[in-house]
């Protein structure tokens, strides 16, 4: 790694990512059947690894996928597997699959998961897209129901979102806004939603239908914590249009400002105050936080 030569995790060793390769009878590849993660780290510092590892393993947990590895011995994973791609600003994608099994459905005919994780250098959104703010468009394409595929559930079968991607692109827009079945507010495609009436910050509660952010959850944090009147409600798309404010969060986009939807300007079409200090409380939040990567005391594996 110190020629520059990337790594990644596979199953107990480090392997050149030319030779990462999975078989093609991993139920992650014929079902989507498999949970991941992906998780942030700036500057050296891990962002909420603790949250991002709650969350892999509830997800693990309701699929009855077992994670043959301690929280402990994955965090420490995750740290060797920075360490030694010599990474400090890195995107991290941790996926646990079913394995290999049978071409049949049954996720029992896999004996062991497969565990990779994925450090690369961070491809950042251009500074002139939070400058802007960005577009998006509402789609027909519904928040699966939590009683189909949980959107609690960070599972490998990403078909849902990745059918609004599509839409968004083809309405010509970039991300999208996702109802759930009633037509209430979910959210985009890989984001979670923030709007902005009088003062008032409003996110979707997790019974209509979204995945529990950790940006997202952040967010709430740094809210309360500079005295903004924030809480979970239930809103439409009405609601949206109107809105002041308008945002989204997640661990690759942090905070990014919305300032039209469905064709409709919110706001005076920029990013406004609420959402520009909350972005930067947010970056200011990642350069303190985490786990660190490269102190001593932190033990490799
Ligand atoms: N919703 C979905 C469906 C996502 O895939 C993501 C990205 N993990 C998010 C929301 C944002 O979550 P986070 O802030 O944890 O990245």
């Amino acid at each position: 790694s110190s020629m520059g030569e990337q790594v990644i995790y596979m199953n107990g060793g480090f392997v050149k990512k030319e030779d990462a390769k999975v078989s093609v009878y991993d139920h992650g590849f014929l079902y989507g059947d498999g949970v991941f993660e992906g998780i942030r780290s700036y500057n050296g510092n891990v962002f909420r690894l603790e949250e991002h590892l709650e969350r892999l393993y509830d997800s693990a947990k309701s699929v009855m996928l077992n994670i043959p590895y301690t929280f402990e011995e994955m965090t420490d994973l995750i740290v060797q597997t920075l360490r030694r791609n010599e990474l400090k600003n890195a995107y991290i994608r941790l996926v646990v699959s079913r394995g290999v099994g049978n071409l049949g459905l049954d996720p029992f005919s896999c004996k062991e998961p497969n565990v990779i994780i994925i450090a690369e250098a961070l491809a950042m959104y251009p500074q002139a897209l939070y400058e802007s703010g960005i577009e998006i468009a509402s789609v027909a394409t519904r928040r699966s129901r939590a009683d189909v595929l949980s959107p609690k559930v960070k599972s490998l079968n990403y078909m849902n979102n990745i059918l609004v991607k599509i839409e968004a692109n083809l309405a010509g827009v970039s991300e999208a806004l996702m109802m759930n079945e009633q037509g209430y507010v979910a959210e985009g495609s890989a984001d979670n939603i923030f709007i902005i009436r009088n003062q008032k910050i409003l996110t979707p509660p997790g019974y209509v239908g979204a995945l529990e952010g950790i940006t997202r959850n952040a967010i709430i944090d740094l809210a309360n914590q500079k005295g903004y009147d924030i809480q979970e409600g239930v809103f439409t798309r009405h609601d949206v249009y109107t809105a002041d404010e308008v945002f989204l969060t997640g661990t690759a986009v942090e905070v990014i400002s919305v300032v039209k939807v469905d064709g409709r300007v919110i706001g005076d079409g920029k990013p406004g105050p609420v959402t520009n200090d909350l972005l930067s409380a947010f970056r200011e939040l990642v350069e303190q936080d985490g786990v660190k990567v490269y102190d001593e005391q932190l033990k490799a594996i």
